[in-house]
């Protein structure tokens, strides 16, 4: 058995990066125009044709593409917004950013940690103005049903889409607005980084002014000649991408798919050797769900002590994470918003492990991670998880 020090690390994420992307960044650099310029564009173009939709704006993050969102579709002080509380924070920060109050909905069950329908129903008064939906780890939202939720009272439908960058036909489909994220950790990368996708051409354009400061010209333009002057005609931002960004994002953009087709097959091996050497540890969402397979999240066993089990798989050279401590619970929101009760976002927060994910990772890299939780679990004393003896080595089972 190879020693323990021996082993490399097994890291939770992981951005791909190589020769191309630092050639991008060559070329950038050589050609002397560092920000909004034509890189920028033609990524904003491909972006779109990938995933089928119009148009896209290019922005410094998912948080500013959110931002603008909420913006374009009018979201303003006094307004309620509907939101999750199991994501990243941004998706209800950028609701306080607009003078609105974020109201946070549960999810659906621990197998559809997605928000619950007849939840929001329930917490509809007459300031909500908008619903923003989160395809939580990747896996698609129910579009058509959210459609008919949002029409049916009055509401814009906004998708925090920073999990589902490259998955065409599910996201940005029905939407009022979708905001994608290029962080590092996600399913492709330009370091910091954000695409907008807005449906109606006209707030879509109100958009593109909005991300820097509501200029009728750009610097490009007026570098170019083409512009001479620029009016202001509302209260913008700097939400710019620059072109060394750009440049990472048209190296990266025509391999998502393939690189969400991995992390897809690497999900059915998570799956298929959970269930059969810890079957008490479960996977959200059916196999068969849409999903650009961002996150592998599990839920472990009632009553596991899920610190425990990190550090011993840490220990071990295993990463974990846990995706989310639910917003609703953070001191900021608690003291501003009150005490709101979404029990099984609660429980589902409480028995949540994230598990290494990511185009790199290998089949075997797989099998040593369920091998490493199942050690861990047996360790920690978890209640009643080995339903079978901890099984030989997966490496070798699941080897080719
Ligand atoms: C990463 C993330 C964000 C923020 O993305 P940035 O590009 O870092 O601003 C927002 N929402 C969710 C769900 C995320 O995972």
């Amino acid at each position: 058995m190879t020693p323990l020090a021996d082993l490399p690390t097994i890291e939770l994420g992981s951005p791909v990066l190589g020769e191309a992307e630092k050639q991008a960044l060559h070329e950038v650099i050589d050609d002397g125009w560092l920000t909004m310029g034509d890189r920028v564009r033609r990524f904003e173009q491909a972006f779109a044709e990938l995933h089928g939709v119009a148009d896209a704006i290019a922005v410094h993050s998912a948080t500013s593409a959110l931002q603008l969102a909420l913006h374009a579709v009018g979201v303003g002080p006094g307004d309620e917004v509907l939101v999750p509380s199991l994501t990243f924070v941004a998706t209800a920060s950028v609701v306080v950013q607009a003078g609105a109050t974020p109201v946070f909905v549960d999810i659906e069950s621990p197998d559809l940690p997605h928000l619950s329908v007849e939840d929001a129903r329930a917490r509809l008064t007459p300031r909500t103005t908008a619903v923003v939906v989160m395809p939580y780890a990747g896996y698609a939202v129910d579009g058509a049903t959210w459609r008919r939720f949002a029409d049916d009272h009055g509401l814009a439908l906004v998708e925090d889409a920073a999990h589902a960058a490259g998955l065409p036909g599910h996201v940005a489909g029905v939407a009022d607005a979708s905001a994608f994220s290029f962080f590092s950790n996600k399913n492709m990368t330009t370091a910091e980084g954000g695409m907008l996708v807005v449906a109606d051409p006209i707030a879509r354009e109100r958009a593109r002014l909005l991300r820097a400061h509501a200029m009728t010209a750009s610097t490009l333009d007026r570098d170019r000649g083409q512009r001479v002057g620029y009016d202001v005609v509302d209260r913008g931002y700097n939400f710019r991408m620059d072109e060394l960004r750009a440049a990472l994002g048209l190296v990266q953009l025509p391999r998502l798919l393939c690189w969400n087709a991995r992390r897809r097959m690497l999900s059915g091996r998570y799956r298929s050797l959970l269930a059969e050497v810890l079957p008490r540890c479960r996977v959200p969402f059916q196999p068969e769900h849409p999903t650009a397979a961002h996150l592998l999240p599990v839920l472990l066993p009632v009553g596991t002590d899920r610190t425990a089990v990190a550090t011993e798989m840490r220990a071990a050279r295993v990463q974990t994470s846990v995706h989310y401590p639910p917003v609703h619970r953070f001191t900021y929101y608690r003291e501003r918003f009150g005490d709101v009760e979404l029990a099984r976002t609660e429980e589902f927060h409480d028995r949540e492990l994230t598990l290494p994910l990511h185009p790199r990772l290998g089949p075997d890299d797989v099998g040593r991670v369920v091998r490493t939780l199942a050690d861990a679990l047996a360790t920690t004393g978890a209640p009643d998880t080995a339903t079978t003896t901890v099984p030989a080595p997966i490496t070798e089972r699941t080897a080719g």
